[in-house]
């Protein structure tokens, strides 16, 4: 571990013994005086700053003390912690598999459900047995079926040979440890016989979200119950005793039993109701497919439906009353995307029905059981009267990533959950495909390169949430957390990866063939790799498993510099990439060295060709390529759209190169390439592989840039850059930049939500948001109008995805009675929690210095909340919730937490003193904030370290190109504002996610 060691002794002169350390006297005196030096310095500091009341006490004068055995010098810094919280802890082996030597053919599942209060004592809980058909592979004594919170009646447990014969079993027990239910039986199984076990059992329904569960819709004392089931990854053992790992595929018959106020649905077509005694139906619903037993689902409820008949297939939606009409949308294009998926890979859905039920309680978005799937009511209700475009596009996503798992994941299925991204990265890959059909005018593709590739790059370039995409597992919590963002996103983006170096067409045939070959089975990843590698057959003859071995059996990814080093002749050099300079690469993984075999594809200015680049593979950790036709003044581009799963960097000359084709004219290079040229380049920039000006220069264009992928990713990238400008005095010309950059896009989209597509509605949100955050005359107009008319006539009319965005504005920019407004409102309404934090996050917007002060000290307000509110949003406001910090820290009502999450905004020597000084008056702390101490003092340093780099190129960046007029203002800044009679808007509508970063930002999100 590199993160948490002590810093290396001080020359050559140290020699370590057993017993302590040794040191030569021209290097004690050396580090005495600087060390006295240091401690003059910091007391100095210390007079000045703001303190905790302990006059006498001593300082930390570095994270960590040199040795010394000097006792003045006994300093007491926070005890080290002894191991980093990101670090895995490693679990005990796992031995806990299925044998193959018995697997089931078929279940019969039969479960009665009970939910009402004539059930009496069985209320909340279901009876059931089942008859599993198992085939011998080798004879065996012992069988083991996975059992989870089951009551099992051991007496009624028995087992029959194919004709109907008792076998004895000599011993039955539960092996909780592996939620094993081990029959062994008292003479032993014949290979190539079948055999049949039955058991009874009975289970509490709770509400757990597992298994099968309770749910429920209305409020008390009218709240309507019912029951849904959640099976992956492991809890189908909690419903049923089953052989629970995703390749012991059997066919399922299952039947119900459940009150006639209410319907039964299972995977499969209803092919019997008998009518019972009292008011008890029996459901009995058709024989399955084979598939795995993490399918299986059932769901009782007084549901209403929604129906489409097509040709023989009964698609149905079903959601609690109120929400029925809203699951219109779901339904019409559930089956649009089922019969896109169906000719698309040419293999037809092989039920006869699909159920989507809208759940109230779920555990996930949603769940790809076959014939039966379930959301949660989020992710499948949309109603255009109340919801945002955001919501429809998240439910289309939804309904999409669903209906793409009955190819992969049903009909193909990952052999262990090892292997999971080929289930959920392939169906997120396709969930692209199948949107873009049913909304062909929304370009989701766009979606996925400034989303979805986003997140995919951050997690996998940070230790604490890198792995392998294929990583082993075996206990229960070892399978879940495979459902991360790894699997998911880094799992489409690697797809997406196959575009750097194989033609679409091979890739469909590929697909095509994969599920050919392996329909009703399991794979394993290289059975994907074969399928590929083949397809290419007679065009590239990729290796596709040599290929994609090391992007999926190695954490994170490279970046790739380019440097020319003549007109011709470029050396490319890759290595691991961490957003981090002082991250650490994960030693529990394997990893070859970080050597990626990375499919590079470029394009030069030349012969400027991104739709046929240039091809070249990268093996080794460095490489030359010769170039074709190119003077000096041509730039080079790598990586073209972002195909392949690798950063760019470039020398100082290509990235101005660049910046300067983007100003004379950037359609020359791809909307999506400028995207991720520019993403690149902040990228790089944070952990120092190149300078912030070189992505600062790209972005001078973007007057002219009205492109959603571009602005997306350029604003995503901004919020390192703000915060640590924010106490710079170049911050006002930073300011002035992007008011200017953003005024024509703002101009062109202005404020009305009902003109323009899809993209324009992110697209307006992100130039208010920008405008006004930086101050564009019309934006804060328009912000102080709406906000004073609410405040003169009590009508809200401001629209929900901007109110953040108008709160704020409208305090910064206005006076005591804009701020006095939000705090009557966030003290004395019920206004909800995301109006109220709304309100509480924009009082901090004031930068009246009193204002924030009384805010601080207003006991309606948590001191924390308030400090965080505050904060970020000016550079006076930080300096008075510091010094309210300092002043009032107790480390109850204003915890260690508080203190370090000023780390984001620490970037000079200073900040550094002050945060080791308060440390060092703390020592006592706990080791959990001694790790915030230590993690925040590490960043402080890195903060530092940037500024100190890029400090004074920015500034001179920055004069350069604000148009600063001779009297002093600046186009863009704001001035006297009237106070208006009339509202300019009617909005009413539900919040976006796209808050980000100027207005309640996420310190380091
Ligand atoms: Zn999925």
């Amino acid at each position: 571990m590199m993160k948490y060691e002590m810093s290396e002794p001080i020359g050559e002169d140290f020699t370590e013994k057993s017993n302590g350390y040794y040191i030569s006297k021209k290097s004690l005196i050396a580090i005495l005086t600087v060390f006295v030096l240091l401690l003059v310095g910091v007391a100095v500091l210390f007079y000045f700053i703001p303190r905790p009341s302990n006059e006498d006490e001593v300082v930390c004068p570095s994270v960590v003390p040199p040795p010394s055995d000097d006792p003045e010098d006994d300093i007491e810094c926070p005890p080290m912690p002894d191991i980093p919280a990101e670090e895995p802890t490693e679990s005990d082996p796992f031995y806990g598999r299925l044998s193959e030597d018995i697997k089931p053919m078929n279940y019969n599942v039969w479960l009665q459900i009970y939910l009402d209060i004539e059930d009496g004592i069985k209320r909340y809980s279901f009876d059931g047995n089942v008859s599993i058909v198992m085939h011998v592979y080798a004879t065996t004594s012992t069988i083991k079926i996975h059992v989870w919170d089951l009551n099992l009646n051991h007496e009624n447990t028995h087992l029959t040979d194919s004709l109907q014969n008792d076998v004895g079993i000599s011993h039955l027990y539960e092996d909780e440890v592996n939620q094993f239910y081990v029959i062994e039986t008292a003479t032993p199984l014949a290979a190539g016989e079948d055999y049949i076990f039955h058991a009874n059992f009975d289970a509490n329904l709770t509400f757990n979200l597992h298994g099968l569960y309770r749910s429920f819709y209305g409020t008390p004392p009218n709240e309507v119950d019912l029951v849904a089931s959640q099976c992956q990854p492991v809890a189908a053992r909690r419903i049923f005793p089953c052989f629970d790992e995703p390749s012991f595929k059997a066919t399922f018959d299952m039947i119900i039993v459940h009150r006639d106020r209410r319907h039964a649905l299972s995977n499969m077509p209803v092919i019997k109701e008998t009518t019972l005694e009292d008011d008890w139906i029996e459901t009995t619903f058709d024989t399955s497919p084979v598939m795995s037993t993490y399918l299986v689902a059932v769901v009782v409820s007084d549901f209403p439906s929604l129906e489409l008949i097509d040709g023989d297939l009964t698609f149905r939606v079903w959601a609690q009353p109120d929400y029925i009409t809203a699951a219109n949308y779901s339904l019409h294009v559930g089956l649009k995307l089922l019969r896109f998926f169906e000719q698309h890979y040419g293999i037809p859905y092989p039920i006869t029905k699909l159920d989507m039920v809208a759940i109230p309680h779920f555990r996930s978005g949603a769940m790809e059981n076959w014939g039966l799937i379930q959301y949660d009511e989020t992710t499948m209700i949309y109603d255009p009267e109340v919801h945002t475009p955001r919501r429809k596009q998240d439910v289309a996503e939804y309904v999409s990533h669903e209906v793409a798992h009955k190819w992969f994941g049903n009909l193909v299925t990952m052999d262990w959950w090892e292997h999971l991204w080929l289930n959920e990265g392939i169906a997120e890959f396709l969930t692209y495909f199948g949107v873009d059909q049913v909304e062909p005018d929304w370009k989701i593709w766009d979606y996925f390169h400034v989303v979805a590739m986003r997140s995919a790059y951050r997690a996998d370039s940070r230790s604490s949430s890198a792995r392998p995409l294929i990583h082993p597992v075996g206990w229960n919590d070892e399978i879940s957390d495979m459902f991360d963002t790894i699997t998911y996103i880094k799992g489409k983006t690697i797809c997406r990866h196959f575009r750097s170096f194989l033609n679409m067409s091979v890739i469909h045939n590929g697909l095509i063939d994969y599920l050919q070959m392996y329909k009703y089975g399991n794979t394993v990843s290289d059975d994907l790799w074969t399928m590929l590698t083949r397809a290419d057959e007679g065009f590239k003859g990729t290796d596709v498993k040599m290929v994609m071995d090391s992007f999926t059996l190695m954490a994170g990814h490279p970046i790739v510099t380019v440097n020319r080093t003549d007109t011709n002749t470029v050396i490319v050099e890759q290595t691991y990439f961490l957003t981090d300079p002082n991250d650490y690469y994960q030693e529990q993984y394997p990893n070859n060295g970080y050597i990626w075999n990375v499919p590079l594809t470029y394009t030069d200015s030349s012969n400027p060709n991104f739709l046929h680049p240039n091809e070249h593979w990268l093996y080794n950790d460095s490489d030359v390529i010769t170039l074709e036709g190119m003077n000096d003044q041509d730039w080079i581009f790598f990586n073209i759209d972002k195909w392949g799963f690798y950063r760019v960097n470039y020398d100082d000359d290509n990235w101005q190169k660049l910046a300067n084709q983007f100003k004379i004219d950037h359609t020359v290079i791809t909307g999506k390439s400028r995207a991720s040229t520019i993403d690149d380049a902040f990228m790089a920039a944070e952990p120092f592989h190149t300078d912030i000006v070189n992505a600062l220069r790209l972005t001078e264009y973007l007057d002219k840039e009205f492109e959603y992928v571009v602005w997306e990713t350029v604003l995503d990238n901004l919020d390192y850059t703000h915060r640590m400008l924010l106490r710079t005095a170049e911050f006002y010309l930073f300011e002035v930049y992007w008011s200017q950059k953003v005024k024509p896009l703002y101009e062109l989209l202005g404020w009305d939500f009902s003109l323009g597509g899809h993209q324009d509605y992110f697209q307006r949100i992100n130039a208010i948001e920008t405008a006004c955050t930086y101050g564009t005359e019309d934006c804060v107009t328009q912000a102080l109008e709406q906000y004073r008319h609410w405040m003169s006539t009590g009508v809200n009319n401001i629209r929900d995805e901007v109110r953040s965005t108008v709160y704020c504005t409208a305090i910064r920019h206005g006076g005591l009675d804009e701020w006095e407004f939000a705090h009557a409102k966030a003290t004395n309404e019920s206004l909800g929690t995301t109006e109220t934090d709304r309100l509480q996050s924009a009082m901090g917007c004031t930068e009246k210095s009193w204002l924030l002060q009384r805010y601080l000290e207003d006991d309606n307000f948590n001191a924390s909340t308030v400090v965080s509110n505050i904060r970020e949003k000016s550079a006076i406001a930080y300096s008075v919730a510091w010094d309210y910090t300092m002043n009032n820290f107790d480390g109850f009502r204003l915890t260690y937490d508080t203190v370090w999450d000023f780390q984001d905004y620490m970037n000079t020597q200073f900040d550094l003193d002050q945060l080791n000084l308060f440390g060092a008056h703390n020592s006592n702390m706990s080791s959990d904030a001694a790790k915030g101490f230590y993690d925040a003092v590490q960043r402080v340093e890195t903060n530092r370290d940037w500024m100190n780099r890029n400090k004074d190129s920015m500034k001179d960046w920055l004069l350069q190109v604000v148009n600063i007029s001779t009297t002093g203002t600046t186009e863009g800044v704001m001035a006297d504002v009237p106070r208006p009679n009339t509202p300019s808007t009617q909005f009413t509508d539900e919040g976006s996610r796209h808050f980000r970063w100027q207005i309640g930002r996420t310190p380091g999100a």
